[in-house]
């Protein structure tokens, strides 16, 4: 499916954000290659926006999301996923077949796709530590098997070595021990420190060597501070909340702010998480 001058404050779980010039929803990985095939603008992949800010300006080409590209199966313990597919049910997926690993999961809203571009983490653990291998497209819509190893992967980042590269699928294989902790309070616990149900992309900041962004944030008095319609989370210092029709400048804007401040009274460099289009 194919749209034109779609605004991508819809599909950012921040809730703003300017237009894109075309918004593709691919229905197979068949449509998506013959797609790229054919296009010649600029891409840009996203899953459910959860940690995706596009300006105001809006994108210049087409967005392509991932959502429908949402297989799960499951063989001898090796879990096939497409991009698209939540990570909610993915989580919810292992539970049932009874493998453990998952559980952090259940707490990130995203996709795999999101999850493997972003080495998403929760709770000690990291979405690269459970994968086998990935299919990757590029551009010109050719198809590729990789493996960790084709990635530079670190603390919220996934690298790949072979450029203009997206994820398509993966292989997942979770052999943990069952988890102490079960979905249910896993949720519990991030209910109470997070402002969940709130529009805001999760943490805004990466954790600086030896620091806690939201700690820092939060040493410089910044709580409840705003810009326009974007404010601090009262909650927890490293969210940034679309309080009242925040425009994506406003969140820039907040998060030049927290920068300065930060990097005033800590002399440290905040480098956002959060990816700015
Ligand atoms: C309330 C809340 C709590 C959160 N808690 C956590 C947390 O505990 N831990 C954590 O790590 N994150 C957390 N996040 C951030 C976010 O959920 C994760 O980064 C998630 O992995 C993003 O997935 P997504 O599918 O929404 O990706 P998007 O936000 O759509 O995209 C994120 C980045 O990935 C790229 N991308 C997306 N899909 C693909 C693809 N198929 N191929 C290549 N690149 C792609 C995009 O271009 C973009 O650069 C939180 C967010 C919120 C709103």
């Amino acid at each position: 499916m194919l749209r034109y001058n779609e605004s991508m404050a819809s599909h950012c779980s921040l809730r703003t954000g300017g237009m894109t010039d075309e918004f593709y929803i691919p229905e197979s990985i068949q449509t998506l290659v013959e797609f790229l095939r054919k296009n010649i603008k600029p891409v840009l992949f996203v899953g459910l926006g959860s940690n995706l800010l596009i300006r105001d300006q809006g994108f210049k080409g087409v967005v392509i999301k991932l959502t429908q590209l949402n297989s799960l199966t499951i063989k001898n313990s090796v879990i096939n996923i497409g991009a698209g597919t939540t990570l909610a049910k993915l989580s919810r997926f292992t539970s049932t077949n009874n493998l453990h690993g998952a559980e952090f999961l259940s707490a990130i809203p995203g996709t795999v796709g999101g999850a493997l571009a972003m080495n998403a983490g929760a709770f000690g653990f990291e979405f690269w530590q459970f994968i086998n291998s990935v299919q990757t497209i590029n551009t010109s819509g050719e198809v590729y098997q990789r493996y960790p190893n084709d990635f530079d992967i670190g603390y919220r980042q996934a690298i790949p070595k072979h450029k203009d590269e997206y994820f398509i699928s993966a292989e997942l294989i979770f052999n943990h021990e069952k988890s102490k902790q079960s979905i249910k309070q896993l949720l519990t616990q991030r209910n109470a420190s997070q402002p969940i149900g709130l529009p805001s992309c999760g943490s805004v900041f990466k954790n600086p060597d030896n620091h806690f962004a939201a700690q820092l944030i939060e040493q410089s008095n910044l709580k409840g501070f705003c810009i326009g319609g974007a404010c601090i989370s009262n909650k927890h210092a490293n969210f940034i909340i679309n309080n009242n029709n925040a425009s994506a400048s406003d969140v820039e804007n907040l998060i030049s702010h927290i920068q300065q401040t930060v990097k005033s009274n800590f002399n440290i460099d905040l480098e956002t998480e959060l990816k700015i289009i």
